[in-house]
């Protein structure tokens, strides 16, 4: 079960790929698409598997993502 959503702000994403590269889950990559500034942005490939530990968050230098938090269940 996911324990987040990492919401990725698409337009303020650089394409660095810091946070593909510091996902313990490895299910973030970048798209064949681009965004308004020209950058192959990133998105999540598997929310399924989030463990909402914030490492991609973490690492963006453009502050594009954020985790949702999800309640555990019991
Ligand atoms: S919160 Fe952790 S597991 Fe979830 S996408 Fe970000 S780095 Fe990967
Ligand atoms: S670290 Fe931030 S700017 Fe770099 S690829 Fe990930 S979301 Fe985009």
């Amino acid at each position: 079960m996911n324990r987040g959503i990492p919401i990725i702000d698409k337009e303020r994403c650089k394409g660095c790929g810091l946070c593909i590269a510091n996902c313990p889950k490895d299910i973030l990559a970048k798209t064949s698409d681009v965004n308004d500034q020209g950058a192959y942005y990133t998105v999540c490939t598997d929310e399924s598997l989030c463990i909402a530990c914030g490492a991609c968050a973490l690492m963006c230098p453009d502050a594009a993502i954020e985790i949702n938090k999800l309640v555990e269940a019991v």
